[in-house]
C-alpha cells in the first residue's frame, strides 16, 4: 500500500507476481488529516482483502510505503515533511482500522521501497551498487551499496531531496531552503512548465494524465516545457553528479514521475553526469529510468513483506 502525497495505491502480489488486486484512488493526502487518510487507507486494505477472500487467496504481510522517514520496529512514521507527519504510529492506528486477524503490517519509506523493487526485478537486477532516485512531490532515493540497502545510524540515509543546492533558496516543505526537491520535484516542473489555473497543476486530474500532457506539449515543440525539462535535467544530474562522487554507484535509476517524462530529460542528464562526475575515468555510471513508474512503492512493499516470511515461514 503506497500512500502518496496525491493518492492511495493499493496493490496485492502473488507469489509469482501476478497482481491480485490493484486500487488507485486520487486522494489529496497533503491536505487532510493523519486520521483521514488511515480511515481510507484501512477502507481500500479491507476492499482488497474481501476481494482477496473471494478469490481464495491468502495474504501473508501487508507493507505501508510512506514519503517519510519511518521507524520500521515500531511501526511509526518518524517525519513525513510533505505530509505534515510527526511519530505517527501508522501501524498501530491502521490494526485498530482493519478486522481482526490482519496479516502483519510493516512500514516503509517510499523511495526505498522503490530500490527494493528496482533491485529485485527491474534494473537494480544483478547490480551491487545503486541508487535508485524517486521523484514525487518531494525527491527521496533508496542505495544500495555492496548489495544492501544503506539506512544510516538513524534511518535518515537516503533523503537525497533535502540536500541544500537550490541558489535561489526556496522554502522547502521541510522548512528548510534551498532543498534539491524544490528544484526537481513534482511542484518544481509544474511551476516551471506552466501558469497558475492551467490545467495540469490540477490536483484533481491524475497524475500521469497530467505528465502525459507535459509530455505531449514537450513533443510538440512547445518551448517553455522543453525550457522546463532541460532546466530540470540540469538541477536533476547537479545531484546526481554530487551522489554518484560519494558512492560510486554502478547504475542510477530515476523512478516516480521520471518514469513518464525522464526520456525527454535523460540525453541532456547523461550529459551533464558524464562532464562531471570523477568517476568518469573509469567507466562512469550509467544513468537509466525505472519502467515501473508509480506502482513501484508498493511493489517494493510486496517484495519487504515476503522477506518477512522468508525469515519466518511459520507466519504463512
Ligand atoms: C521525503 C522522503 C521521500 C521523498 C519522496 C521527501 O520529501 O523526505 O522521505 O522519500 O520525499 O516521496
Ligand atoms: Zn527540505
Amino acid at each position: 500500500v503506497e500512500i502518496s502525497t496525491s493518492y492511495i495505491h493499493v496493490l496485492a502480489l502473488t507469489l509469482s507476481g501476478a497482481t491480485a488486486f490493484e486500487h488507485r484512488s486520487a486522494v489529496a493526502v497533503a491536505d487532510a488529516e493523519a486520521a483521514a487518510v488511515l480511515d481510507l487507507t484501512g477502507r481500500s486494505i479491507r476492499a482488497c482483502l474481501a476481494a482477496l477472500e473471494r478469490d481464495g487467496i491468502r495474504p501473508v504481510g501487508i507493507t505501508l510505503a510512506v514519503p517519510g522517514v519511518v521507524d520500521a520496529r515500531t511501526g511509526t512514521v518518524e517525519y513525513a515533511p510533505a505530509l505534515g507527519w510527526r511519530d505517527l504510529g501508522v501501524v498501530d492506528g491502521l490494526s485498530a482500522r482493519l478486522d481482526q486477524p490482519t496479516p502483519p503490517i510493516a512500514v516503509g519509506n517510499d523511495a526505498k521501497l522503490v530500490a527494493i523493487a528496482e533491485y529485485v526485478q527491474a534494473q537494480g537486477k544483478g547490480v551491487q551498487d545503486m541508487i535508485c532516485i524517486t521523484g514525487e512531490r518531494g525527491i527521496g532515493a533508496g542505495i544500495i551499496t555492496d548489495g544492501r540497502l544503506l539506512r544510516g545510524s538513524t534511518g535518515f540515509a537516503g533523503e537525497v531531496g533535502h540536500m541544500p543546492l537550490d541558489p535561489e533558496r526556496r522554502r522547502c516543505v521541510c522548512g528548510r531552503l534551498g532543498c534539491w526537491e524544490t528544484m526537481v520535484g513534482l511542484d518544481a516542473i509544474f511551476r516551471l512548465a506552466a501558469d497558475v489555473g492551467d490545467p495540469v497543476h490540477d490536483p484533481h486530474v491524475e497524475l500521469e494524465d497530467r505528465l502525459a500532457e507535459l509530455h505531449r506539449r514537450a513533443r510538440s515543440g512547445d518551448v517553455r516545457t522543453r525550457q522546463a525539462l532541460s532546466r530540470v535535467a540540469d538541477d536533476l544530474a547537479l545531484g546526481i553528479a554530487l551522489l554518484a562522487d560519494v558512492l560510486n554507484p554502478e547504475v542510477v535509476v530515476l523512478g516516480g514521475y521520471f518514469s513518464y517524462i525522464g526520456d525527454l530529460m535523460l540525453q541532456r542528464v547523461r550529459e551533464v553526469v558524464r562532464a562531471r562526475v570523477m568517476a568518469q575515468e573509469a567507466g562512469g555510471c550509467e544513468v537509466v529510468l525505472s519502467t515501473l513508474g508509480f506502482r513501484a512503492a508498493a511493489r517494493g512493499g510486496a517484495h519487504l513483506a515476503l522477506d518477512a516470511v522468508y525469515q519466518d515461514p511459520s507466519a504463512v
